[in-house]
């Protein structure tokens, strides 16, 4: 925008591995990314796999960062991230030891190859808008308007709060 920097919130999965050590330790990845920092965090949510039948259950988390990155340089750091926790990118929807999305950028709307903001099934998904709503609770998803509406939309009894420990 103004060279000082967007809020960006990026989805965070794992059902591999120890999930939850999976999603903290992307969480301070994310933290320690050149040009910004991490601005806020959801709790931990679990959820029912999307895809093949008889994977393990998700963890899920939305975070806030501060970045200065540009919107595809962002999006490289989240693989580097993913690859960096072993993540092999095989079958689609498939169990993985870390998914980060891109899910806002400011309040931009991009469609490039590569990468497509708002994340195209955001909006539907209650294992995104749940946490999301835990720390924007009165965001606005570019084309799909506030946040506590799509929430009335999507089966929020798919997605539980794990607790601490
Ligand atoms: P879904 O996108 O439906 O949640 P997925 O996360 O399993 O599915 P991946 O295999 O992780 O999909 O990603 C496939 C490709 O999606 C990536 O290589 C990336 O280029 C592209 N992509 C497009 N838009 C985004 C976005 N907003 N965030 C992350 N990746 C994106
Ligand atoms: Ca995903
Ligand atoms: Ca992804």
């Amino acid at each position: 925008m103004n060279g000082s920097g967007e809020s960006a919130y990026i989805g965070l999965g794992s059902n591999l591995h120890d999930p939850r050590r999976q999603v903290e330790s992307a969480l301070q990845a994310l933290d320690r990314l050149p040009g910004g920092s991490l601005d806020a965090r959801s709790s931990l949510y679990g959820s029912s796999p999307l895809g093949p039948p008889g994977q393990p259950d998700y963890v899920n988390a939305v975070a806030r960062l501060h970045t200065t990155l540009a919107p595809l340089d962002l999006l490289d750091a989240l693989q580097s991230i993913e690859a960096a926790q072993g993540r092999r990118r095989d079958m689609h929807w498939g169990p993985r030891t870390l998914d980060l999305d891109l899910l806002l950028y400011g309040g931009r709307r991009i469609v490039e190859r590569r990468l497509v903001v708002p994340h195209p099934e955001m909006h539907r998904r209650a294992f995104v808008l749940v946490p999301l709503g835990e720390i924007a609770p009165d965001i606005d998803i570019p084309g799909h308007g506030p946040l506590r509406e799509l929430l009335e939309s999507v089966d929020r009894s798919t997605v539980r709060l794990l607790r601490d420990g």
